[in-house]
């Protein structure tokens, strides 16, 4: 399921391929995905040049100079192609006027394609009620203590809740855990503020890098197939259960990564130095 930076890389290489071009055809092969798609989105769409792109959370607004945006959600799924050939379940397609073809894809249909007036995005009910963006000023050390230091939650449970901060999925809440060496257990009112300093600025640190990972130019973001946006890249935690910690090489006490279901989401974690 794609997180924030895997979002904010499918978001770099739509703005490459798409920003000052207008749309000169919006063709919707059903209609609805989660959620119904307004019935005016395709012809909204049409005729339109987009001006820039700008992501809240896991969701993309594409801003028309009609202002209007168009909302979009990948979803757990969901994955933009460019000029790549019909694909089974791709439901929109997107044709610029200098020939450039872009593809909505979602099989499991998971996904959400919405319009809002641009000036109205922050209002918009998927968005309106995220918490901080965690690369932005806002999201800091203080904020993340008196938001979660009264909550009985685990703290990566509490990761996991978009109202808290947004973006985060189970993948970065174990990597970012890992990297403030912060059980996956502990409870919030037990963090204090020196671990809420050191998870926040995980968190960052998690990010950022896996967004730089993701690459740095539209030829990057572009995959052979013409998917947009995804990367392998190397977790220290996530998926790595029995293998080695990287950080306590020849340690008995930490022998390998293990796994743990907290309501319902695998974590993964060091058992000798996080905390
Ligand atoms: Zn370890």
């Amino acid at each position: 399921m794609p997180e924030l930076p895997e979002v904010e890389t499918v978001m770099r290489g739509l703005d490459g391929r798409l920003t000052g071009r207008t749309i000169t055809r919006a063709t919707l092969h059903r209609p609805d995905l989660r959620w119904p798609i307004p019935e005016n989105f395709a012809a909204s769409l049409a005729g339109a040049t987009v001006l820039g792109f700008r992501r809240r959370g896991k969701y993309i607004f594409m801003r028309l100079d009609s202002g209007i945006s168009a909302l979009i959600h990948l979803g757990m799924s969901g994955r933009m192609v460019i000029d790549a050939p019909f694909a089974t379940h791709e439901h929109l397609t997107l044709e610029t006027h200098d020939g450039g073809r872009i593809g909505f894809v979602d099989p499991r249909r998971f996904g959400a394609l919405d319009l809002i007036a641009t000036h109205d995005e922050d209002t918009h009910r998927l968005v309106a009620a995220l918490g901080p963006e965690p690369l932005g000023n806002e999201f800091t050390g203080a904020l993340l203590y008196v938001t979660i230091m009264d909550r009985s939650s685990t703290i990566k449970t509490t990761l996991l809740d978009q109202s808290v901060v947004a973006g985060i999925g189970n993948i970065y809440a174990s990597e970012a855990l890992f990297r403030a060496k912060i059980s996956p257990r502990r409870l919030c009112r037990s963090l204090g503020y020196g671990r809420c300093t050191r998870l926040v600025a995980a968190v960052r640190a998690t990010l950022t890098e896996a967004i730089a990972a993701g690459g740095s130019s539209l030829r990057d973001y572009v995959q052979p197939s013409g998917e947009l946006g995804y990367f392998q890249h190397a977790w220290k935690v996530y998926d790595r259960t029995g293998q080695a910690c990287e950080r306590c090489p020849g340690a008995p006490a930490c022998a390998g990564i293990r796994r743990l279901v907290q309501t319902g989401r695998a974590s993964f974690y060091c058992p000798l130095t996080q905390r």
